[in-house]
């Protein structure tokens, strides 16, 4: 079962809810946790330890300055504006190119062929004897988070039980992460900028036929509004986590909250068990 971890917010403890989703899973049976915020992975920093790393690549052009003409004709595809003909040689650009592969197709010379660039890397780790965490780190300056994610997801590809983590917002990233999940947990807070990405990243979800759950992290105990628009959106509420000053300090040293306090593990069990019974998975 693939159980994605999502937010329309940044800061709404995403990353909090799937790493103690993962460990407390991980205490009975195998899991795997993918970090896909591939900008900003964190979840090394709950499971630290030793990991193995590779690198991902993408294919971009290279011309053949003997063979190219000069017609244009690949400057004219590239949707991207990744390469610039002039009157006297062929700009490119790679850090706007996508590795369509199109401008290949369009050259009446076969003046372009292809090279691998690194765009990133992914990490395999296994930091509890039944867990193991796979991260995507995007390069600085690189904008192709969704090749890297997809790296980082196929790691996982044939493992029983994974959780992602996915970056927050609704942009490409995040449709990739989401895509083949047969659950996505939403974690939200209760405030009116909460709740307004709540309501984006639902769509978003639900575009994709995916079912979801929320769970409403660092609650005053004022849910109402997001409750209302739960209930009016036939999400069910899975957890709520109520704000608590030493819940965030365990957090913010990088411990874990049902490892600090065991008896959150039975919630973060029900809350595994919720998203079979929502995705229609056989107890
Ligand atoms: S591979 Fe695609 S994106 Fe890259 S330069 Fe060629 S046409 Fe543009
Ligand atoms: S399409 Fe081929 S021949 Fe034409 S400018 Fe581009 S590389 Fe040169």
């Amino acid at each position: 079962m693939k159980i994605a971890v999502a937010s329309g917010k940044g800061g709404t403890g995403k990353s909090m809810v799937a790493a103690n989703l993962a460990y407390t899973l991980s205490l009975a049976e195998p899991v795997t946790l993918v970090d896909c915020d591939v900008e900003e992975p964190n979840l090394h920093l709950f499971f630290p330890g030793p990991a193995e790393s590779t690198d991902v690549t993408i294919p971009v052009p290279v011309f053949d300055t003997a063979a190219c003409d000069l017609c244009g004709k690949c400057g004219e595809f590239c949707q991207f504006g990744a390469i610039t003909v002039l009157r006297d040689r062929v700009l490119f650009f790679p850090e706007l190119c996508h590795s369509c592969g199109g401008c290949l197709l369009v050259c009446p010379k076969g003046a372009i062929t292809e090279s691998p660039v690194r765009i990133g890397t992914v990490s395999v780790s296994i930091p509890l004897p039944s867990l193991i965490l796979v991260t995507g780190l995007l390069d600085t300056g690189s904008p192709l988070a969704v090749p890297v994610i997809g790296a980082a997801k196929a790691r996982a590809a044939t493992h029983p039980l994974v959780f992602y983590d996915s970056s927050p917002g609704t942009a490409c990233p995040v449709i990739e992460t989401l895509d083949g999940s047969d659950f996505c947990v939403l974690v939200t807070e209760s405030t009116p900028f909460g709740l307004h990405d709540l309501e984006l990243a639902a769509d978003v979800v639900a575009g994709m036929g995916i079912p979801a759950g929320v769970v409403i992290n660092r609650s005053d105990g004022e849910d109402e509004a997001t409750l209302d628009f739960c209930a009016e959106h036939d999400l069910e509420v899975m957890m709520t986590v109520p704000f608590d000053r030493e819940f965030a300090a365990i957090q913010n040293q990088g411990c874990l909250l049902c490892r600090e306090h065991p008896e959150w593990q039975e919630r973060f069990r029900a809350l595994y068990s919720g998203c079979r019974h929502l995705a229609g998975v056989s107890p």
